[in-house]
């Protein structure tokens, strides 16, 4: 959605309330190496506020997207919902760089319009997450037979690790 917040910005009002739906999928969030195989069964949430304090204005959004995922280590099919809230400083353009001195997150508004779905995009693709599992402690596929050990063991010989080392390398598995 691109927001038209001239009445912020003219202080004929001091907050616009969003709440709205946005529809994504892997395709349209382009570079999205992470989302490579979710599906999205239902639009996104997006709520928040606009809010101008004395010129000063901020952003606030609160975003909830269910999922369709399979489990990185055994391919079940998992479903869950990704919540984020952030924020960001709201600046006119022409302002721009004294937020850049401030360093922090901000936002430029253009002709009076904001694009709320740009900063969703980026949101998307730097904090969905890169790897789901169906749970915590999922055992995986025998990378012999392809069973499933979470239903139990196979009848494959298992090399026997080290418990401290199969830890270790625990850590870099599907990396
Ligand atoms: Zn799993
Ligand atoms: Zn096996």
């Amino acid at each position: 959605m691109v927001l038209n917040i001239s009445s912020l910005l003219s202080g004929e009002k001091n907050k616009i309330d969003i709440d709205y739906m946005l529809s994504v999928s892997a395709e349209n969030m382009e570079g999205a190496v992470n989302l490579s195989g979710v599906i999205f069964p239902e639009e996104a949430r997006v709520t928040g506020a606009i809010t101008d304090n004395a010129g000063y204005m901020r952003m606030t959004l609160s975003v909830t997207l269910p999922y369709i995922a399979l489990c990185a280590r055994c391919a079940r099919e998992v479903s869950g919902e990704f919540a984020i809230d952030f924020e960001r400083t709201v600046v006119p353009e022409g302002m721009v760089e004294d937020a850049e001195e401030k360093e922090e997150d901000f936002v430029v508004v253009e002709n009076g319009m904001l694009d709320i779905d740009e900063q969703l995009s980026e949101i998307l693709l730097l904090d969905f997450p890169t790897r789901i599992l169906c749970k915590e402690d999922c055992k995986g596929l025998c990378h012999k037979c392809g069973k499933d050990l979470n239903e139990g063991d196979c009848d494959c010989p298992r090399t026997e690790v080290n418990p401290a080392f199969a830890k270790l390398l625990s850590m870099f598995d599907e990396e």
